[in-house]
């Protein structure tokens, strides 16, 4: 089975939206991804954590298909962020960011993960992500993801990765900021025009776009009725969606639907409750059911 290579932040995460707090619980884009990309497939995970670290947090993602080989524990303390949310759920705003050990970290893959054939980038240093690119051999499929935090701090790396990848996650609101481009369609090609194949516009609770070269694929977003906290929603969706591309191993349109609905209903799973508290009970029953019932959202007859 094709494992998914993924390096990013793993934190401690302080959150307040409309529905609740919590105060230094699991989070980061990695460990979102990981989780859920391990419902479908095995992952072996590259990030950094500091000795204040729970190791419980360890044990579960072990206990996930998620190999940990590639985490380093450092003297120090670990990766904190901490966001608030007002009604409107789609904006996260940054209160605090402390990098702390990743202010020296250096990834280096184990030798069994160098021949990856699938690869994420999350959210992180975008220079960081060029040195993993730098080490994987021969990669079937790259991915990475990003921020309006690095937008604004390294947008020259980040333009290197995308040249790099063969698909670029990013929300609305950064693919504007990054493309300098209002509208979707052209901010899109601006992307392609760096280099990257296929761009997914997560659009908060209305969903995605995916962005090929030459179409467009709609993914809604589930109507929920418990929505309590958004963070993480990119990094499962991604994580969903090559988990299953993964899980697959071809490259085909079909593939790239279906995994942007499995994008989707990871998302819809995960934002139902704080950190990683949804996925940590969720069944995979619950994951089929749940693909199925995005079929009927927006199933409707061809003829007029
Ligand atoms: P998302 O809501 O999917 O955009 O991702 C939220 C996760 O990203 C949180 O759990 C944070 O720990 C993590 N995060 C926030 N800021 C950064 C950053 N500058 N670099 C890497 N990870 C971050």
């Amino acid at each position: 089975m094709n494992k998914i290579l993924v390096v990013g932040s793993i934190g401690l995460d302080t959150v307040e939206t409309p529905f609740g707090q919590v105060q230094d619980v699991l989070g980061g884009s990695a460990t979102y991804f990981s989780v859920a990309a391990s419902f479908f497939t095995p992952v072996n995970l590259v990030a950094i954590v500091g000795s204040d670290f729970p190791e419980k947090e360890i044990g579960f993602l072990q206990s996930r298909r998620i190999d940990t080989k590639g985490l380093i524990i450092n003297p120090g303390k670990t990766f904190r962020w901490k966001g608030k949310y007002s009604y409107d759920l789609n904006t996260a705003q940054t209160l605090d960011t402390q990098l702390n050990v990743f202010a020296q970290f250096k990834p280096v893959l184990p030798a069994d993960y160098q021949d990856a054939s699938f690869v994420l980038l999350a959210n992180i240093d975008p220079e960081l992500q060029l040195e993993v690119l730098k080490q994987v051999k021969k990669p079937k499929f790259i991915a990475c993801d990003t921020m309006n935090y690095w937008i604004d701090k390294k947008v020259d790396a980040l333009k290197k990765v995308i040249a790099a990848v063969d698909l670029l996650f990013i929300n609305e609101a950064e693919i504007r900021q990054l493309t300098q481009e209002l509208n979707l369609v052209k901010a899109s090609k601006k992307i392609f025009s760096w280099g990257a194949k296929h761009v997914i516009v997560k659009q908060g609770e209305y969903g995605a776009l995916m962005f090929s070269q030459g179409s467009v694929f709609s993914a809604p977003g589930f109507p929920l009725e418990e929505v309590n906290d958004p963070t993480g929603a990119g990094d499962s969706f991604a994580g969903g969606f090559m988990g299953y591309l993964a899980q697959k191993g071809e490259l085909s349109e079909k593939y790239f639907r279906q995994s942007t609905i499995i994008g989707s209903v990871m998302a819809s799973f995960n934002v139902e409750d704080f950190s990683l508290n949804r996925f940590k009970r969720l069944k995979y029953e619950e994951i089929e059911q749940r693909f199925k019932e995005f079929k009927r959202l927006s199933h409707f007859e061809e003829t007029l």
